[in-house]
């Protein structure tokens, strides 16, 4: 099966088709670089994103912002989302602080991106 998709590393944004062979293997075309066949390669296999949100802050009206320290499965994501809408957090808060480890267990923390 064939997938289509724009590679996003870069403004130039190639147009992508990665197919998955028999064998396992995954030939992608359309790149232009190295890190587009990457891009492609792992879009087709275990697509991830970085995710960002809020959490809410003990005593506060002002929300905390959000990220995961790295990319995570696309499919977990709404689990994700749903660890942050369940979480509250106490101050003081530093930037890079874990505030959710192994969010939904992805292996990936989430982690403040502002003080408060
Ligand atoms: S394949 Fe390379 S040049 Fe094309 S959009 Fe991706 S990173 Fe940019």
């Amino acid at each position: 099966m064939k997938k289509k998709m724009i590679c996003i590393n870069c403004p130039k944004g190639c147009e992508l088709e990665a197919e998955i062979l028999p064998s396992g293997e995954v030939r992608v075309t359309g790149h232009t670089c190295p890190r587009g066949e990457e891009y492609g390669r792992a879009e087709a296999v275990n697509p991830t994103r970085m995710v960002t949100g809020l959490v809410r802050v003990a005593g506060m009206r002002k929300p905390l912002p959000v990220k995961t320290r790295a990319p995570v499965p696309k499919a977990k994501i709404p689990d994700v989302l749903f660890a942050l809408s369940q979480t509250t957090v106490q101050l003081p808060v530093a930037i890079g602080d874990v505030v959710i480890p192994d969010v939904a267990g992805t292996g990936v923390d989430i982690v403040a991106t502002t003080m408060l």
